[in-house]
């Protein structure tokens, strides 16, 4: 009996178990697929990059004895449905078994469930050895209540891997979080360090993707762009990270920098969401440095809580809200994304910075993610699933299971409180606190009203009473409504018309 394996792009497991043994009767089908080139606009890197990446991983496949099919975005069959490419391939080699991982994506979940449900081959689901947890434990554990909370979560997790305890089992340090140790602003020192990234040259492939009718959007730089392409370039990486940033990265996980992009951040989401790293081995890396005395447990925890929390966390809400979540609008916001997302050209500083950023590397740090560009999407009322969008297409290491949650979730609030106990927005004077762009921005960011006011100023204030019904009787607001109310009624006014003029020009920021 010969069986087919389908390979996902974001699959790229050296270590799963079906690569341990090698045998003729199993054969490996990757395919570049138009489906997923269009599901929405993606940033050129992230093509480049998961294309090349899967080129790579079929090579080590074969040179290991394995037998791959492999459907290049130039060959016809690329234009199939995963559907019918499966049952192509499968009538093919002559397979009358399918086997499948569990793919990430609920997009690809219902497309591969409603086929296997009527084709006549069988179909086998296994595990793909990735997650510390299964799609539904998260949603298991917060089942009487309605308050996801990933404190909770998180310390379940330190619990179940035995992660950063001490040996009656509580938190080493004495403490589980440390988040109020991860907030100083970056004034140069440290220096950011060398970036460890490996950089390749993939003209020819750019052209192919080109050449296929492929569109994208951001910068190629085909001559030269710098994602690890496999486990072995993945772990490099990781290596210097650990040794150069890592100590470096609790301090300073919520700095802002015009000039420096990476600070101490890892950049390792893609090696880690395509898979060619796993978490634990992170995990128990970070946890072995800050026991060797190089790094502190500032950074330790904070790294580990990103990964061992935070990822699984908001993988555990996927799964518990789709298809919802991508529909969801709390505030009923409707308003189109300015066409500067996709060109940079805007004169807030901040959103300069990280919007040019994202469209030149595929990359922003989460606070880039979540307090300037979410921020002033949220408090400029812009239309969330066009946002979740344009996120899902730009950045590098976005696969829907992390994107959604993060920008729908967490960032615009979009479900309500659910997943954050507050909308995550902030005036300039946060912005002006983490990091240096109100230094050299056009607009003041001490002012509230006129032309030069920091936009962010007005609408933060006019976010809070248009959304009063909505959020009035969350205590953790309490401050903000008792600083509207101190407000005299032209003052109010005042501030909703300067709102009203930010957003009647929105194109001109
Ligand atoms: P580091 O800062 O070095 O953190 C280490 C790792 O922790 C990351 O690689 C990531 O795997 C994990 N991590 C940290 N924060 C989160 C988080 N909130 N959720 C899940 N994992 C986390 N992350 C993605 O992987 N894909 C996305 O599409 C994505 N979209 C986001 C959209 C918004 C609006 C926001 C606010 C955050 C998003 N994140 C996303 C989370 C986070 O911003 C990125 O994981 C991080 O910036 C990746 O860079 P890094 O590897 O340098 O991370």
């Amino acid at each position: 009996m010969r069986t087919l394996r389908l390979i996902l792009g974001d699959q790229l497991n050296l270590h799963h178990s079906w690569f341990q043994s090698v045998s003729d009767d199993v054969v490996y089908l990757m395919a570049e697929m138009r489906q997923e080139t269009q599901y929405v606009k993606h940033h050129a890197q992230k093509v480049l990059a998961i294309f090349a990446a899967m080129r790579d991983f079929a090579d080590g496949l074969a040179q290991m004895g394995h037998r791959v099919e492999y459907v290049k975005i130039s060959h016809a069959c690329s234009t199939l449905t995963l559907p019918q490419l499966l049952e192509q391939t499968a009538q093919a080699i002559g397979a009358t078994e399918i086997q499948i991982q569990e793919p990430d994506e609920w997009r690809l979940d219902q497309q591969i469930k409603a086929w296997s449900a009527q084709t006549h081959l069988a179909v086998t689901w296994v595990n793909s050895e990735h997650f510390l947890t299964t799609r539904d434990e998260a949603s298991q554990l917060y089942a009487s209540s309605n308050q996801w909370l990933m404190e909770r979560f998180y310390r379940a997790m330190r619990k179940k891997h035995g992660v950063l305890l001490d040996d009656l089992g509580r938190p080493v340090g004495g403490d589980w979080n440390l988040d109020h140790e991860n907030r100083k602003a970056w004034k140069g020192q440290p220096a950011e360090p060398r970036d460890p990234r490996p950089t390749h040259q993939h003209e020819d492939l750019w052209n192919e993707i080109q050449a296929s009718g492929v569109t994208t959007f951001g910068e190629p730089a085909e001559t030269c762009f710098r994602w690890p392409l496999n486990r072995t370039e993945a772990l490099s990486q990781w290596k210097a990270f650990v040794r150069d940033a890592l100590p470096f990265f609790g301090d300073y996980q919520d700095a802002i920098d015009t000039q420096h992009q990476r600070l101490f951040h890892s950049l390792i989401s893609f090696a880690l969401n395509t898979k060619m790293l796993h978490p634990m081995e992170l995990i128990r890396d970070v946890e072995a440095a800050y026991h060797q005395g190089s790094v502190p447990l500032n950074s330790a925890e904070g790294y580990i809580r990103q990964v061992l929390g935070w990822r699984e966390y908001v993988r555990g809400y996927y799964w518990a809200h789709m298809p919802k979540l991508t529909q969801a609008n709390h505030f009923d916001h409707h308003t189109a994304l300015p066409s500067w997302f996709w060109t940079g050209k805007v004169n807030m500083a901040c959103m300069q910075t990280a919007i040019n950023q994202s469209l030149k590397t595929a990359y922003a740090h989460h606070i880039q993610r979540l307090m300037v560009i979410g921020n002033f999407s949220l408090l400029a009322g812009l239309d969330p699933h066009a946002l979740h969008e344009w996120y899902l297409g730009v950045y590098i290491d976005a696969f829907e299971w992390v994107e959604a949650p993060n920008t729908l979730g967490m960032s615009q609030s979009a479900t309500g409180n659910s997943l954050a106990t507050k909308p995550y927005v902030s005036s300039a004077a946060y912005l002006h606190k983490m990091g240096n762009s109100c230094s050299s921005c056009t607009y003041k960011r001490q002012e509230r009203y006129g032309e030069d006011a920091c936009p962010f100023n007005a609408l933060y204030w006019n976010f809070f009473m248009q959304h009063q019904h909505l959020l009035q009787s969350n205590h953790r607001l309490g401050m903000v409504y008792r600083q509207i109310e101190r407000m005299s009624e032209d003052e109010r006014t005042r501030v909703k018309d300067q709102a009203k003029v930010w957003l009647l020009r929105l194109e001109e920021l």
